[in-house]
């Protein structure tokens, strides 16, 4: 059974027989009533509905009106619309199919006819719902690291994009940590690939733990990850940084990496500064200073050249 859908006739005695014939065949739990386009319009904005039955003519909003409204809100737009004829009017169901209604059904109608149409919409909008599911299922994959469930490079690349010219419109800082993990060539010729592969993700979720909600964090390449800290001015970026150094070179594993210390080397640059005039700066000017840091002994943070 579906949930509720909404009768919008100027008729009482028609909104009243639709209903009586929809809950005999059990289509709906929930039935909303509207005299005209405003009041549906209205119940639209109030409760959730699967499909709507309009009338063509009514006083005040008239279903034609009443389209052309549905088609100006995004979450409603795809409710699947039915329209009611009075007559045997052509012209109007042109109009009314080329303004969005999905069928139409006219008035006396026949019963079965009724539920039959109902049912196909219903059948269309159910389909309709499980494509754009599974649409947003493949868009979140295609965003994400299978091994580490963090955003990946591209997805990163294109968040960079939108940040930086986000912080050059309005002047506010945005920061950039790249970090990668020491030695872990060693981890994974001590223990193999695969505990390789659980402390790649424990770094991950421990990089992931210390973000804010417009923080973005992103495995940038093997065992290195970006985190993207937009509004976030040097020295908190700094604060960010160590903060994720001290907890990582803190972490306990599960056997047999149990007397495994993991430690991390990071890398800071803040746009806007004298240095940085694109993504691809603001990348390098983290990536010198990471440098530094494998230099100067690892297990380290450096910040990028003023
Ligand atoms: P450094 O301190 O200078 O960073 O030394 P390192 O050994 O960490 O650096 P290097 O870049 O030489 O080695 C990185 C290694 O990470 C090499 C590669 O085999 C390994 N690696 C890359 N991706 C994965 C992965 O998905 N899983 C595992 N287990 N290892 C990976
Ligand atoms: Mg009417
Ligand atoms: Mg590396
Ligand atoms: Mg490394």
């Amino acid at each position: 059974m579906f949930d509720s859908i909404l009768i919008i006739d100027d008729t009482d005695a028609v909104r009243e027989q639709i209903e009586q014939t929809l809950s005999n065949v059990s289509l709906f739990a929930r039935y909303h009533h509207a005299t005209d386009g405003i009041e549906g319009f209205k119940t639209l904005l109030r409760v959730p509905v699967d499909l709507i039955l309009c009338d063509l003519e009514m006083p005040r909003m008239d279903g034609f009106k009443f389209l052309s409204m549905l088609r100006t809100r995004d979450e409603l737009r795809d409710i699947p619309v039915i329209m009611l004829t009075g007559r045997e009017d052509r012209e109007l169901k042109i109009r009314g199919l080329e303004q969005g209604a999905s069928d139409y059904v006219t008035k006396p109608f026949d019963p079965g006819e009724l539920v039959a149409r109902v049912k196909v919409q219903m059948k269309i909008k159910s389909l309709q719902d499980e494509l754009k599911k599974s649409n947003e299922l493949l868009k979140e994959l295609s965003n994400t690291d299978p091994l580490t469930r963090l955003y990946n490079r591209r997805y990163l690349m294109e968040a960079l994009e939108r940040e930086f010219q986000r912080s050059s419109r309005k002047q506010g800082p945005l920061s950039l940590v790249l970090l990668d993990i020491d030695h872990f060539k060693k981890i994974n010729d001590t223990y193999g690939h695969q505990e390789g592969d659980v402390v790649l993700a424990a770094v991950a979720e421990m990089a992931q733990a210390g973000l804010r909600r417009y923080d973005i964090a992103a495995r940038y390449g093997g065992e290195e990850f970006i985190l993207l800290l937009p509004e976030t001015p040097l020295q908190e970026a700094i604060a960010v940084a160590d903060r994720l150094r001290e907890s990582i070179q803190e972490m306990e594993f599960p056997p047999p990496l149990e007397n495994l210390t993991v430690t991390i080397s990071l890398g800071v640059s803040t746009y806007p500064s004298q240095r940085i005039d694109c993504i691809d700066s603001l990348i390098r000017q983290a990536d010198e200073a990471l440098y530094r840091a494998k230099q100067n002994g690892r297990n380290r943070m450096e910040i990028m050249a003023a």
